[in-house]
């Protein structure tokens, strides 16, 4: 991995902060991409450069604008020479029944959960394939294999993004390039942390038994899925032993997806 260089979108919390982490941990040079306050954001880079002895950089292009999206993997070609991992993993939530969702807020999911990894996807896997190794991991989830109510957007831009990793691995087939989905059951992050805290508003109830009946509801283990497991993951289909792993959904559902 020493020497490889990976995007990681929306790498500034959660999930992505995880990957972002247990690629640098695996000697992986790491371009840094996503909202955030501007010191938390250097401090994170600063720390995995130091701590890993890699290079990090930031890039804050929004992937709701395909040229900033153009314009972050050109940046990390020039500053690290090439891009070989791209871990498409932006992405925002919206929950309200179809009648009720506001059409920005559509557009804006479909946007960035699905449209973002398409212009990411055009933009380095020219590369990837002239030198004749490439990774790209769609952060999809559980819901790119099954639905749930009101999530309208969600669902169809994650049913999407599995899609278009089964087209990318078939285009990129033969050329050393491999495209993979990894699909999350429950994971705690700020994402899921506000669906939680709007479920105890509307039941009246605390947060611990919110979190309680939001994983009894769904995700049989009991358990949440962790950024460390995604990291490792991550990591995983970035190994010799995923070189010949392709246009796969690997789930970290806590068997969710098996009911
Ligand atoms: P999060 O809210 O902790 O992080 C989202 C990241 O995306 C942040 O870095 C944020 O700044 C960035 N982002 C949002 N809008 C952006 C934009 N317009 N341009 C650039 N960056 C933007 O969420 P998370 O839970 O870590 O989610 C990461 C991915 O994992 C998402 O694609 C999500 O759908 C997926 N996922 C999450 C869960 C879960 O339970 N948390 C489960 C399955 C899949």
């Amino acid at each position: 991995m020493r020497g490889r260089t990976a995007v990681v979108t929306g790498s500034t919390s959660g999930i992505g902060k995880g990957i972002t982490r247990a690629l640098a941990e695996a000697g992986t040079n790491v371009m840094l991409n996503g909202f955030g306050d501007t010191g938390e954001i250097e401090a994170q880079r600063a720390d995995i450069e130091a701590r890993f002895g890699i290079k990090a950089n930031y890039h804050g292009a929004d992937m709701t604008k395909p040229a900033e999206i153009r314009d972050l993997i050109a940046e990390a070609e020039g500053q690290f020479g090439q891009v070989d991992i791209l871990v498409n993993n932006a992405g925002i939530q919206h929950t309200d029944e179809i009648e009720d969702f506001p059409d920005e807020r559509w557009d804006e999911v479909i946007a960035i959960n699905l449209s973002s990894s398409f212009h990411t996807t055009k933009a380095a896997i020219n590369g990837m394939k002239q030198r004749g190794w490439g990774r790209i991991i769609n952060i999809a989830s559980v819901h790119g294999l099954v639905a749930s109510v009101q999530k309208v957007a969600y669902i169809a831009a994650k049913h999407g993004l599995i899609g278009m990793t089964k087209v990318t691995a078939l285009e990129a087939a033969g050329t050393g390039v491999t495209c993979n989905a990894i699909c999350p059951g429950w994971v705690k992050t700020p994402l899921v942390m506000a669906q939680i805290q709007a479920r105890a508003d509307q039941d009246g109830i605390s947060t611990d038994q919110a979190t309680i009946n939001l994983l009894r509801e769904k995700q049989p283990s009991g358990q949440f899925t962790t950024i460390e497991q995604l990291g490792a993951t991550a990591v995983f289909l970035c190994s010799d032993a995923a070189s010949n792993m392709s246009g796969a959904t690997m789930t970290l559902d806590g068997a969710w997806s098996a009911q």
